[in-house]
């Protein structure tokens, strides 16, 4: 007999586990484990999402005749450790083969390994592109962009093509991609579909608040999707309520609202409930029918086409190498506040308050607001990358590594993006309605009202000049810098220190 290993975010009913299983003879096995769920200091959703779409699916394997060896977090027996549980089951049914689809961590992958020699690999069919092909599209490159392998996906999986040209004549429109909104706010936004918990929900957040009462983040709104027919549920609404103007605002932001048109879809692809191939289609013929412009259709594929792959790509080509990155040398700790929200600077606020209402924060919030001001304070990589995996119901360390630790801390000296995503509270003026309720003015950089990333960007560039003279595009920031006065310099890098003081 063979044991079917299946992982809390493999829960795909057609994953290449089951190609030749059969009923007769074959075990799936799964396993709840609270190393897991301690490994970082998950927020409650995260825990939540994992549990419940893994009963979820082992009920679903049930009924279509799977038998299922499920061993829940509070039974007596569970060993509290993946490989121990994998050892007793392994003795317990003598399997010839013990076979698992790619897990999404080298951890894990290692963890299997070691555990069992009887291990057979499977190819991940739920991404458009295997490992072993991004391999091959990195060999021989001196510099890896998003931005030629995207272009390789659209042409490959004849996506928004005519014959060999891109729908439309470009191949991206980023440009329009960048809105903010009008100083009256967004207007009245669609609400999105809301995942009320079921009876295996339910018992799993009483589970999840008697294990773990001191993890951070809420319940109270836990409303995400934890089965495949919910997942879809999920695409159609944003496809039918969302998606046209998803392009437009894709990076703009608002106070207390968390969903602006964003598709809340990631956790059901990254669970794999929800198969990327179908997001794109969607989006594809909501175009086709005339229902959401090229800009908005096209930014979505790119998003799922190109970087969710992309990133995939980079995290198995660089690991395990790539946990350890620290190119700026960065190693202050994480300010506090990351774990309470509890700050005067209103944007961090609100991006780390609904990052613990909800687990979640669209991509601007994360990259711009809580990724930025950990880049500028010179956080360790390391505890921004343990942040980012504990606190979003859709972090799994294959996707949100290369995304924390490349993109938003240029930890990896320039793989994932071309120079540091480093800005002043410029920006998040420009992007959002933070400034306007805030104490600090993004115009200042020292004094009293001195907003702490302008202070910080400035004193960012300072501390890294050297480095950063090496990297192309940073050409114009460091020309700014070079017109400050001397005084000036000093004066920022001594509120900077200050600052950075008291996060400690
Ligand atoms: C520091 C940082 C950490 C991140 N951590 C994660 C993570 O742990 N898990 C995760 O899925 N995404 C992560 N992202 C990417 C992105 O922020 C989320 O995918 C997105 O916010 C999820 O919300 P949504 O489903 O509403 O996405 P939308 O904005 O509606 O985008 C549609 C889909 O595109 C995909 N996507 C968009 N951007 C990216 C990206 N940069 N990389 C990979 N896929 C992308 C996602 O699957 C997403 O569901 C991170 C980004 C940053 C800057
Ligand atoms: S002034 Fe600075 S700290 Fe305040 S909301 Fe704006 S960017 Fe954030």
């Amino acid at each position: 007999m063979n044991l079917i290993l299946v992982l809390g975010d493999q829960l795909d009913l057609s994953s290449s586990a089951f190609d030749d299983f059969d009923q007769t003879r074959d075990v799936v096995w799964m396993v709840e484990v609270q190393s897991e769920a301690v490994h970082v200091w998950n927020h409650k959703a995260r825990i939540t999402i994992f549990l419940s779409a893994m009963r979820h699916f082992r009920d679903e394997l049930r009924r279509r005749g799977y038998r299922v060896d499920y061993r829940e977090l509070d039974d007596k027996a569970n060993k509290g450790s993946f490989s121990e549980e994998l050892k007793a089951a392994i003795r317990r049914h003598k399997p010839q083969r013990v076979i698992v689809v790619e897990p999404g961590e080298y951890r894990v992958c290692e963890e299997l390994k070691q555990a069992t020699a009887k291990l057979e690999i499977r190819i991940d069919r739920h991404f458009l592109s295997t490992i072993e092909e991004f391999r091959e599209h990195a060999k021989g490159r001196k510099q890896l962009r998003l931005e030629y392998f995207y272009r390789e996906m659209r042409r490959r999986f004849k996506i928004l093509m005519e014959k060999d040209k891109p729908v439309g004549g470009d191949w991206n429109y980023d440009d329009e991609n960048r809105g903010s909104f009008p100083k009256a706010g967004p207007g009245l936004l669609p609400a999105p579909i809301e995942f009320q918990p079921d009876a295996i929900t339910a018992e799993v957040i009483a589970l999840v608040e008697k294990h773990f009462p001191n993890h951070p983040g809420k319940l109270e709104n836990f409303n995400w999707p934890t089965t495949q027919a919910e997942a879809k549920l999920a695409l159609d609404d944003f496809i039918t309520n969302r998606l046209a103007h998803f392009g437009i605002y894709q990076d703009a932001m608002w106070t207390r609202q968390p969903w602006l048109y964003h598709s809340r879809i990631s956790s059901s692809l990254n669970l794999k409930l929800l198969d990327p191939r179908e997001a794109c289609a969607a989006a594809q013929e909501a175009y086709e029918r005339g229902e959401a412009p090229l800009a908005a259709v096209e930014g979505f594929i790119r998003q799922i086409l190109g970087w969710r792959e992309y990133v995939r790509g980079i995290y198995w080509l660089k690991m395990p190498g790539y946990l350890d990155k620290n190119a700026l040398n960065a190693s202050e700790p994480l300010p506090s506040f990351y774990w309470t929200g509890d700050t005067e600077m209103q944007c961090l606020r609100d991006a780390i308050g609904q990052t613990l209402d909800y687990g979640y924060a669209h991509h601007i919030q994360r990259l711009m607001v809580t990724g930025l001001f950990s880049l500028l304070v010179g956080v360790d990589p390391k505890r921004v990358h343990e942040w980012y995996l504990a606190v979003y119901v859709d972090a799994v360390e294959w996707v949100e590594l290369p995304n924390t630790l490349g993109m938003s801390q240029f930890a990896d000296g320039g793989i994932m993006a071309s120079k540091p995503y480093a800005a002043s509270g410029k920006y998040i003026q420009r992007m959002s309605n933070y400034c306007g309720s805030c104490k600090f003015d993004p115009a200042e950089s020292v004094g009293e009202k001195a907003c702490p990333f302008t202070t910080l960007y400035w004193d960012f560039l300072m501390r890294n000049e050297q480095k950063l003279r090496n990297v192309g595009r940073m050409d114009m920031q460091l020309r700014n810098l070079v017109r400050i006065e001397p005084a000036k310099k000093t004066a920022i890098a001594k509120r900077a220190n200050e600052l950075k003081e008291s996060y400690r």
